[in-house]
């Protein structure tokens, strides 16, 4: 029998628990699978979470939007996946793994098992995983909370290799040889590359960093900044005078870099000779930033040139020259004595065989080399407009060091430590702060030190580990982006919401450089790269059949692993050219490879295209916004233009960003971050206007799931107590209470909502309007949904719930409920808002799906079937609809 007593106080967070443990005894999500398994496909692509650490209230956001997506076409009788997806593989998870072991840097984790670099790695690479499931766990955990309804992995699933769950874990074999696939499709059309580059460059994590990872990480931070002479050669007592933010290169110093365009000033300074651009002696350094503010404490402000030679003893200037007579002096440099400046090519001997074999320099070592060089880039509006040029240590220097035949001085190992042959630094980190100091004292020991500062900028470091970055030559591997316009096509595929995304992609693929795709770790992707180092011929393989026939060497051994070092490390294969062994590069991959993928791997399109055309491409895709140009949406858009010629998805759906209720980023040491279980069930405690911490109550997750679905996703939202506050009191309270009336009286009168309904002809005029303007509300939900903006929608409901049925249909007909007896009018009172209340239950289950099911199944039978989310979504009645009086009343309320 519907209509149990509805009390007025309620617990929405343990009403929440109550409805998923009836979810769970009665099936109800296999049961609307079942009923679907005819239906029309909806094609749903889930963007993997990173299984690192739990999930926070932020991804409740992106969360709720897939899941009343989804809900809502289920409704429609649509089949669908249902397949949720975590993010495996990476940097992130290793950071995490070593924190907990106390790990400091690669050597720590190579010795893990000491002595035994094999089975450390091995051990390394398993405790990633086994952090992966953990996490995995927990969040798929937190995600039922939530109410999201997809195919989640049961307690037994979790024994299970990843590539048999429920599921898609990116660390699975089948995406990882979906990657291959890609991969060497890349490679035939002659896109991958190996090569020598000045990359930004974490120490502590061994990694350079891609251009899409740099974006992430800059901090304002004060470096020594230090203005130091170079003698001109055959011109005694006269300097070239250089400056740099960081001393660390002064040790690879190749040449110095003048704009032949600029005047340079020849001053005269107790007995020596100076040379600087006119426009740097006297520009009034960052002045701006100082009066903006955008400065760091401690850091005094800026002494420009002139003002240095005034203190230091007077100046004068004694002649004006062009850069270009400056070009091609040879000087002497800051560092000449070091073993690594008097090596024949460059130095260390592995860079010097890269650049003399690319015919990048002539055999000279770096202190023959040293000259003043060209460049149109040097300005004058900080420094000397002489710049300093190493091209071991920077991406435009190693261009200009190519252009010049300038032989590279590279003087830092995989840790950011120079290397054997620079004297005293040799050994020393180049970001441990005694080193300016050691470089300052040798410069002012040799006559070459002019002045040195404190300098405040704006400073890559590692998103990651926050480690300051430095700049180093590695060798890394590439794909060429000379195909970007053919993704850019493909970006017209698609739907972007908010418009302005579409623009944001075409932005980023236009100016974006080469794709970085490897990173010298542990954990992800083997990059199927197999070498002979002899010849430098490589190859690329593209799945582990192939590499199971090209295996010549190692599969015993390897037969049985997952693609994942250092098991795939034992296998060569033979190069038909030279007949040498080929051995895999132990680069493993770029994570947004392992999540680009995933519309082809989990997909299926390795193991049954004809199904998995059936999936693709997915209607929508759902993500926070911000970053994931470059990322996600960007990896997606490139591997199915390369695999496909297509977007793997039609309508991309964006979300800004979620802030703390005063709109500032929510970090747990700022004390205003709300754990997700602090939202759901715990309550939490956040720091108030006085400074001092708060409880806070839960707000149940029906709440937190109305809050996002009520914000306009291209705006960040606040979220926080007292918004929680006011959208219950304004909304889910409302509507609680007018469902209580109705549920209160309808049982003492034994009201039967299965009997005859009374025709609309026979009811008042209060009734037909409730109910047309409930068809227009019908019309509203179904062009929300299908047009994935649901806020405006959701802010009518509330309107229509407070307004309309709450202070206006209820207060005006509460006589017609309270009269004795029984009789047509009151039949017809409660059909009209035992309707409007179940029409709206249903209209909003997609969003908030634990009252609405509790309230359903109290207006209906309450049995296994009479769960709302196996109802189907209701539509507009258009000869239910009265326009004149809809309009009627609503010029009355807005009286009223
Ligand atoms: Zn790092």
């Amino acid at each position: 029998m519907p209509f149990a007593k509805v009390e007025t106080q309620v617990d929405f967070p343990a009403l929440e628990r109550a409805i998923l443990d009836i979810w769970q005894k009665e099936n109800t999500f296999e049961r609307l699978v079942q009923r679907n398994a005819d239906g029309n496909r909806w094609s749903f692509l889930d963007g993997p979470i990173t299984a690192n650490n739990p999930m926070g209230v932020h991804h409740a956001w992106g969360r709720t939007y897939k899941d009343a997506f989804q809900r809502h076409h289920a409704m429609k009788g649509h089949k669908l996946r249902y397949q949720n997806g975590f993010d495996c593989q990476g940097l992130w998870v290793e950071v995490e793994v070593e924190k907990e072991l106390g790990l400091k840097s690669k050597k720590d984790i190579e010795n893990l098992v000491p002595g035994d670099p094999f089975a450390s790695i091995d051990q390394f690479v398993n405790l990633c995983k086994a952090r992966v499931d953990k996490f995995a766990r927990v969040q798929t955990d937190q995600s039922v909370r939530l109410g999201y309804w997809m195919d989640w992995d049961k307690p037994e699933d979790w024994d299970k290799p990843a590539d048999d769950r429920r599921s898609y874990f990116t660390m699975s074999q089948t995406n990882n040889y979906a990657i291959w696939g890609f991969l060497k499709k890349c490679n035939d059309r002659g896109l991958v590359y190996r090569a020598h580059d000045c990359m930004p460059f974490c120490p502590r994590c061994s990694v350079g960093l891609s251009q899409m990872e740099m974006s992430e990480g800059y901090q304002m931070v004060a470096h020594r900044s230090v203005f130091f002479k170079l003698p001109i050669k055959s011109k005694p007592s006269e300097f070239l005078l250089a400056w740099t933010t960081t001393p660390w290169t002064l040790t690879s110093n190749v040449a110095a870099a003048v704009n032949p365009e600029l005047t340079y000033l020849k001053i005269l300074h107790r007995e020596e000779t100076y040379y600087v651009a006119k426009g740097a002696f006297t520009v009034a350094r960052l002045e701006q930033q100082f009066k903006d503010k955008e400065w760091l404490e401690g850091v005094p402000k800026l002494k420009s040139l002139e003002q240095m030679f005034k203190e230091k003893g007077g100046f004068e200037i004694t002649a004006e020259l062009k850069g270009a007579d400056l070009v091609g002096w040879t000087y002497e440099g800051p560092f000449d004595h070091l073993e690594a400046q008097s090596s024949q090519g460059g130095y260390p001997d592995d860079i010097a065989r890269v650049a003399l074999n690319r015919d990048w320099t002539d055999s000279i070592p770096a202190n023959q080399a040293h000259k003043v060089i060209a460049w149109r880039e040097v300005g004058e509006t900080e420094g000397t407009g002489i710049v300093h040029i190493a091209p071991g240590c920077g991406r435009e220097d190693l261009g200009l060091g190519r252009e010049n035949r300038l032989p590279p001085v590279a003087p830092l190992d995989e840790f950011g430590c120079f290397l054997q042959g620079f004297g005293e630094l040799s050994g020393k980190s180049a970001i441990d702060p005694t080193v300016p100091d050691i470089v300052f004292a040798h410069l002012e020991k040799n006559g070459k030190l002019f002045a040195w500062e404190k300098y405040p900028h704006k400073y890559p470091h590692c998103w990651r580990c926050k480690t300051e970055v430095l700049f180093r030559m590695v060798d890394g591997w590439y794909i060429s982006m000379s195909w970007r316009e053919e993704i850019m096509r493909v970006c017209d595929d698609v739907r972007w919401i908010p418009e302005f995304g579409r623009q944001r992609e075409l932005d980023w693929l236009k100016n974006m450089g080469d794709w970085m795709i490897s990173k010298k770790r542990y954990w992800g992707l083997a990059l199927p790269v197999w070498v002979d180092e002899e010849s430098g011929d490589f190859e690329v393989i593209g799945s582990r059949e192939e590499l199971k026939a090209r295996a010549v060497e190692g599969w015993a051994d390897f037969d049985g692993h997952t693609p994942h070092r250092p098991w795939v490390d034992l296998i060569k294969i033979r190069n038909p050219r030279t007949g040498n062994l080929m051995t895999r590069i132990s680069d493993v991959g770029n994570p947004w490879l392992d999540a680009g993928v995933v519309p082809f791997s989990t997909m299926g399109y390795y193991k049954d295209k004809a199904d998995w055309e059936k999936w693709f491409p997915a209607d929508l895709i759902t993500e926070c916004f911000p970053g994931q140009f470059r990322n996600w949406f960007y990896a997606l858009l490139a591997m199915g233009t390369m695999l496909e010629a297509k977007a793997p998805f039609k309508t991309l759906l964006g979300h800004a960003l979620v802030r703390d209720q005063t709109g500032d980023e929510m970090h747990k040491s700022k004390g205003n971050s709300i754990p997700f279980e602090g939202a759901a069930d715990n309550g939490y405690e956040i720091k108030g206007k006085n400074g001092k911490m708060e409880k806070h109550p839960p707000m149940g997750a029906d709440l937190v799931r109305w809050m996002f679905c009520r914000q306009n996703p291209s705006q960040n939202i606040n979220f926080g107590p007292q918004i929680a506050e006011d959208v219950r009191a304004r909304f889910l309270l409302k509507l609680w209470n007018t469902y209580a009336f109705l549920c209160n009286y309808a049982r003492l009168d034994g009201f039967d909502p299965a009997a005859p309904q009374v025709p609309l002809a026979r009811r008042t005029d209060l009734d037909r309007w409730i109910i047309s303007d409930l068809q227009k509300l019908v019309r509203q939900a179904e062009h929300a949904f299908t047009n994935y903006d649901i806020a405006p929608f959701c802010l009518e409901v509330e309107r229509f719930v407070d307004d309309k049925l709450s202070n206006w249909y209820v207060r005006r007909n509460r006589r017609r409920f309270w009269k004795a007896g029984a009789g047509e009018d009151k039949t017809a009172a409660y059909q009209t808002l035992h309707t409007a209340i179940s029409v709206v239950c249903r209209l909003v289950a997609p969003i908030i799906p634990f009252i609405t099911d509790h309230m359903y199944r109290n207006l209906h039978d309450q049995g296994a079937d009479s769960s709302v989310h196996l109802a189907m979504w209701p539509f507009a009645d258009e000869g239910m609809e009265d326009a004149a009086l809809s309009e009627e009343m609503e010029a009355l309320l807005r009286l009223v």
